[in-house]
């Protein structure tokens, strides 16, 4: 059975970029690059390349909350930890010409949608992320201290850690059929994303609707991952 350190479970554009996250932190720690992208589809980004009309809308540079239907709450600590001139940061480091129209909708240079999946694709390669098409997830679960992960095909493979990108419900089309709610279902323990240092805590996302983000920021204030102006590591809090 193949082994890696990290899995990621779908290959649009948060898979993508997670895992170039991924392989960065494992060369930036001095070990060597162990990320494979597991994706339903023959081929990575489908979805990714419907949108925007083909075109891609990257971001909107008056992206944030006060702009946000729907809940804000929920929301508003990823569009802050996130603003639209760290996605364009992401991008032009990746090598991404981009244009903003008189909206501020921001496209790619060229209003290809094809130039983004690209560029996520090439920079992966350059890391050393390995892609596995055609590598839907049917069943994941824990086994040796990681995750056992069988494709609908039946082939198995082991990691020590894994990323659930399967994108959401919207165009299913676009999508493989397998999805990831399931496969979260199954796993069926309370996370939470944090992003906490001495200053102030801020829950960037959590699975469950009690405690509050509210409250468990103040039940975690107490631990903080950063000091003062140190850049502050996100972290994922589960139940062991
Ligand atoms: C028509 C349309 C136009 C849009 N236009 C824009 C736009 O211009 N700008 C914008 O910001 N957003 C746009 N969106 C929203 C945007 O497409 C999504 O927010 C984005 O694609 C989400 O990316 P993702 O990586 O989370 O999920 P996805 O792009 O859905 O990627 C998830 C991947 O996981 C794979 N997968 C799922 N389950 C499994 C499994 N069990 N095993 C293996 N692989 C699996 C899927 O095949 C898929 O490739 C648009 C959406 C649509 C439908």
């Amino acid at each position: 059975m193949e082994r890696w350190e990290i899995a990621i479970i779908g290959a649009g554009a948060a898979g993508l970029m997670a895992a170039q996250a991924a392989a960065k932190a494992q060369r930036a720690q001095g070990r060597p690059v162990s990320v494979v992208v597991l994706e339903g589809n023959p081929k990575p980004g489908k979805k990714l390349l419907a949108t925007g009309n083909g075109r891609c809308n990257l971001t909107n540079l008056d992206a944030g909350p006060a702009h946000y239907h729907g809940d804000v709450a929920l929301a508003a600590p990823l569009l802050e930890a996130c603003p639209p001139s760290r996605v364009l940061e992401e991008f032009q480091a990746m090598g991404l010409l981009c244009r903003a129209d008189s909206e501020g909708r921001v496209y790619p240079r060229n209003l290809q949608a094809a130039a983004v999946l690209q560029i996520l694709r090439q920079a992966c390669q350059e890391l050393g992320v390995a892609l596995a098409c055609n590598w839907g997830v049917a069943s994941l679960a824990r086994e040796a201290g990681g995750f056992r992960l069988e494709s609908a095909q039946g082939e198995r493979l082991w990691c020590a850690r894994c990323v659930l990108a399967c994108g959401g419900k919207a165009s299913p089309k676009h999508s493989w059929e397998g999805g990831g709610y399931a496969l979260a279902q199954a796993l069926g323990h309370p996370v939470a994303i944090v992003d906490i240092n001495d200053l102030g805590a801020n829950i960037l996302g959590f699975s469950e609707k009690e405690p509050s983000m509210d409250q468990i920021a103040k039940i975690l204030g107490d631990n903080p991952l950063g000091q003062s102006s140190e850049s502050t590591p996100m972290g994922i809090i589960r139940k062991a």
